[in-house]
């Protein structure tokens, strides 16, 4: 079993996406053009803001995305560091400074002190990551200490499409928020896509100009550190006929990750706490002192379970001793005892049994 099995997804929806694909190939227009209008007016509709900029990735999403909100060259930009470096490689792209924050260990998502921890320390921006598909459930309050300080907030999104606090979607809390189109994303398209979502005109219009070399119109550049950045119009209109089934594979991966919480049963793992519409289960990560263990077990059963993320932002090569004064506990803790099982929208529920089954019958 793997751990996203995007064969059987493509499978399942061939229809939509041969016509979808189609439609753009007899038309003749193939980057920037009506498909990607159509998307980025349904998906920031869907979201409840006014603006949705796609771009070619996730990680282009947050580099742009923080540009656009006014980050530069020495800019201090706090974000977690359990969440796979995307965040940190946007926030070096654009020559800012990184500041970790520590998790909580029981959401794998920022603590609230933290953030007070590093407003306090002067940073300009603050990125929260609603990781493996979880809102931060402080997010509001989040968002208030930063308004409070003049510090802005970016949302990464990219593992949270259609998450809510008190009905309220994820995205719609910071100043702009930016999300992944990849494939194994709750929303993906048939390869990279992003797209940075916002409440302002303003953000909205500085995006779309770095998006495409720094245009204020076309051949007439107006902007510095502008990029070639965009969705491809193929990738556009299969993502328009995904839009539509999000809620609804979004309820499949909960039940799963449901029968998960209910059904484990075992000394040695211990299941994340999630509550309802907060959690659209992109990732179902439990914890185990002995996951490499417990990992190999799966395996032998043909059950691929991975981890994510296994070393912490601080932590990688890239930054050499830069940051090895810096512990963030709960964060390297983690990297050690997090395994991720499989859980799609295209899982039958004899494999979620199998994965079920497979984690009971361990012997530690
Ligand atoms: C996938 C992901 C990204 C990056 O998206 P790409 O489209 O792969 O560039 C950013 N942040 C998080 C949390 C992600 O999971």
């Amino acid at each position: 079993m793997l751990i996203n099995d995007l064969l059987a997804r493509t499978r399942a929806h061939e229809a939509l996406i041969n016509a979808a694909l189609q439609r753009v190939v007899a038309r003749g227009w193939f980057v920037l053009g009506p498909e990607v209008a159509q998307f980025e007016q349904a998906f920031s509709a869907y979201l409840g803001l006014s603006h949705c900029v796609t771009v070619a990735n996730g990680t282009d999403a947050i580099e742009i995305g923080l540009r656009a909100i006014g980050m530069k060259k020495g800019s201090k930009v706090a974000t977690v560091a359990n969440a796979g470096m995307y965040s940190t490689t946007a926030i070096l792209a654009i020559g800012a400074e990184p500041c970790f924050m520590d998790v909580a260990p029981d959401t794998h998502n920022v603590a609230l002190e933290e953030v007070e921890r590093v407003i306090a320390l002067g940073i300009d921006a603050v990125i929260v990551t609603h990781l493996y598909g979880r809102a931060v459930a402080d997010i509001e309050e989040v968002a208030r200490l930063c308004n409070a300080a003049g510090v802005r907030l970016f949302e990464d999104c990219a593992q949270a499409h259609g998450a809510r606090i008190n009905g309220r979607k994820v995205g719609s809390f910071g100043a702009a928020s930016s999300f992944s189109f990849y494939p194994t994303k709750n929303l993906g398209a048939l390869g990279d896509g992003g797209a940075i979502a916002t409440a302002s005109d303003e953000v909205a219009a500085v995006a779309r100009s770095l998006r495409q070399y720094g245009w204020a119109q076309k051949y007439q550049v107006s902007r510095a550190h502008a990029r070639n950045s965009r969705l491809d119009e193929m990738q556009a209109a299969v993502l328009s006929e995904f839009l539509p089934l999000l809620d609804a594979t979004n309820a499949r991966r909960r039940h799963i990750a449901q029968r998960y919480s209910d059904a484990i049963k075992h000394p040695r793992v211990s299941l994340p706490s999630w509550t309802g519409e907060d959690y659209v289960a992109h990732l179902f990560v439990v914890r185990c002192p002995e996951r490499d263990a417990l990992r190999a077990h799966l395996r032998g059963l043909d059950i691929a379970a991975e981890i994510h993320y296994p070393l912490p932002d601080h932590r990688q090569p890239v930054f050499g001793a830069t940051y090895s004064e810096v512990f963030l506990p709960d964060t390297e803790q983690l990297a050690t005892d997090i395994l991720t099982l499989p859980c799609y929208p295209e899982m039958t529920d004899e494999q979620v049994d199998l994965v079920i089954d497979g984690i009971n019958a361990w012997v530690a």
